[in-house]
């Protein structure tokens, strides 16, 4: 089957007064059309990042430095800044945590929506407003007429964030990368955001890329969940293999840390220790500081990712073990 989007050995880098340092370690994942996969990790883990090496929006100071990404068919690392620009916004969007740093203060919801119309599609006006009316009526925002006349500040968060979307979808892209864009917005609102990006990745098949630290929203949204864990992937999988089986010492802790609304006596624990700084070398598995299972092989060697299934691989040496022990049972 064509993937949607597929990355290959991503590595991204940023010059620092320090050198080069990784927050992307070679990292490979693919995307197919319909599909929601959430990246996962605490903050720093290089999740964002890997968001936005794929929309090539680095800081001046951040490049890929290896690897290849490809979206329907085409390499973006190939591909000049100009002709990235034509993606954005067209077949690729992105919704950002913060809509008020994306809207821009100065000009109307209605001028913002327009823009991106008529600069890809190449809409008149009276085509673009009709299509901008149209457009927040489906990410159900009420009197749409009057809203388009409106400046960022005068909605709440959540129609911000509605606006944020429709901008996103004016151009029915077929990938759209969110990066937590419900974080900073009540619950009640967070959970009508996450059935409206549902609901619309239905009806336009569109491939998601969502990116969060909360194991909760993973579990509403996700098909399948790729875990990251100091730059580098350490579990990927379908989201019942991640919830109902899973492997690497990390997304235990993960799943642990979730608070259990039915089970009052439920005790939150955290995962003891932080992420590793980028200067920091650890020789390795580069979870063993953390890792309550860690081995003397572990503070050595860094394991591959083994398969656990076909559609579940784990970065981690327990794996190992368990490969061996299937073929000794099924020989
Ligand atoms: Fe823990 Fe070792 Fe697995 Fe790393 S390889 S996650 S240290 S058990
Ligand atoms: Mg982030």
């Amino acid at each position: 089957m064509d993937k949607l989007l597929q990355v290959d050995n991503l590595v991204t880098q940023f010059r620092t007064a320090e050198g080069k340092l990784s927050a992307v370690r070679g990292i490979s994942f693919s995307v197919e059309k319909g599909e929601t996969l959430c990246i996962v990790g605490e903050s720093g883990c290089g999740k964002s990042i890997t968001s936005l090496s794929i929309m090539g929006l680095l800081p001046s100071n951040g490049e890929i430095a290896e690897g290849s990404i490809t979206f329907e068919g085409e390499v973006l690392t190939k591909k000049k800044e100009e002709e990235l620009r034509q993606l954005r916004g067209n077949k690729m969007s992105m919704i950002f945590q913060e809509p008020m740093t994306a809207l821009n203060p100065v000009f109307t919801v209605g001028y913002q929506l327009r823009e991106p119309l008529v600069l890809h599609q190449h809409m008149t006006k009276r085509q673009a407003t009709d299509k901008a009316v149209d457009l927040l009526e489906q990410v159900g925002i009420p009197d749409p007429k009057k809203r388009l006349k409106q400046f960022p500040h005068e909605l709440s968060g959540g129609m911000r964030q509605r606006v944020m979307i429709a901008i996103a979808l004016a151009c029915n892209p077929s990938l759209l990368i969110a990066d937590e864009p419900t974080t900073a917005l009540d619950v009640t609102i967070q959970a009508q955001i996450l059935d409206l990006i549902a609901d619309l990745k239905r009806k336009m098949d569109m491939g998601v890329v969502f990116v969060t630290h909360d194991m909760g929203v993973v579990a509403e949204i996700a098909d399948r969940v790729m875990v990251m864990y100091a730059g580098e992937v350490v579990e990927i999988g379908e989201v019942k293999e991640i919830f109902n089986n899973p492997q690497h010492p990390y997304t235990k802790g993960l799943l642990a840390s979730v608070p259990n609304v039915d089970d009052e006596h439920h005790t939150l624990e955290s995962i003891p220790g932080s992420l590793p700084n980028l200067n920091e070398t650890i020789e390795g598995c580069r979870f063993h500081p953390r890792c309550p299972l860690a081995t003397d092989r572990c503070k050595r060697e860094d394991p591959p990712i083994f398969d656990v299934m076909e559609t579940h691989q784990s970065k981690c040496w327990l794996q190992e073990v368990n490969v061996h022990d299937k073929a000794a049972t099924s020989s």
